[in-house]
């Protein structure tokens, strides 16, 4: 058991890779709190792996502080956060609503951003945390049709280095997981053009990725075995970022 009595928060674990993450964690042992806005699906996910389940929107302050004093009051400490909620609003620029674009900040960057605050004064004062911001290659690219998501994924992986930055004197590593085109719910909204745009990058031949294939990262970011890692960004593309 790789991950035995380590408490875990994991955000967006209805489904897709939050939901990976949460089944391969919980193989490995870990204490699981597991958070979305989504109530059947997760407390569904919940029973299933015996993990406790917060139904509440991350990118909200009272959300974001419920969970991690969930997880503190259940396990009585927090080793590791997986900031992987996230949404699209994909349109081009110019049709792009500022609702819209506003939505997406708002729930993929100042949702990791209120959820590591939380989660830092309780691993500052243990001298040992291990976050894991889900990001993605787009970010580090650009994509037509994607303004918004791109700009929030950037900001992530920005977010990243910062935190990285500042809290390694006190043991906490924060690192980010770019994925490339991932098989979940979140892409079958995909436009034609963007999944053409992808697919001619993945340089390995299969496409789509696997959600499982993202939770193997995200195990090894949470293991010891990473302990030397910090402000680092790992692709699970494919090869698409080289491509
Ligand atoms: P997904 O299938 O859409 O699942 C995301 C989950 O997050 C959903 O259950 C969603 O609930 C929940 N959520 C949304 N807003 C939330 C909020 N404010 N608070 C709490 N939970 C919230 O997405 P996915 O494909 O698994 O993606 C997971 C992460 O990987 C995201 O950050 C995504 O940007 C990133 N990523 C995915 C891909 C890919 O190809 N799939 C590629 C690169 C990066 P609702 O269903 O109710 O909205």
């Amino acid at each position: 058991m790789k991950l035995a009595g380590k408490t875990t928060i994991i955000t967006g674990a209805a489904r897709g890779i939050g939901r990976a993450i949460a089944e391969k964690f919980a193989a490995e042992g870990a204490n699981l709190v597991l958070a979305d806005i989504d109530e059947g699906a997760l407390n569904e996910v919940a029973n299933k792996l015996g993990a406790k389940a917060v139904v509440a929107d991350v990118s909200d302050e009272k959300g974001a502080s419920k969970v991690v004093a969930t997880a503190v009051e259940t396990y009585g400490s927090l080793e590791i956060l997986v900031n992987n909620a996230g949404i699209t609003r994909d349109a081009l620029l110019i049709r792009m609503k500022p609702e819209d674009f506003d939505k997406v900040l708002k729930v993929n960057l100042r949702g990791p951003f209120l959820m590591s605050k939380e989660a830092a004064r309780v691993m500052m004062k243990a001298r040992y945390g291990k976050i894991i911001n889900m990001s993605s290659v787009i970010g580090m690219r650009g994509n037509a049709g994607q303004a918004s998501y791109t700009a929030s994924k950037g900001g992530l992986i920005a977010l990243t280095m910062s935190m990285a930055k500042e809290l390694g004197a006190r043991g906490i590593r924060v690192n980010s997981i770019a994925p490339g085109y991932i098989e979940t719910e979140m892409t079958v909204n995909l436009s034609e053009e963007v999944i053409d745009s992808f697919l001619n990058r993945v340089i390995l031949g299969r496409f789509p990725g696997k959600p499982e294939d993202v939770a193997e990262t995200a195990l090894f970011l949470a293991m010891p075995a990473s302990d030397y890692i910090t402000g680092a960004v790992i692709p699970v593309d494919g090869g698409m970022l080289i491509a």
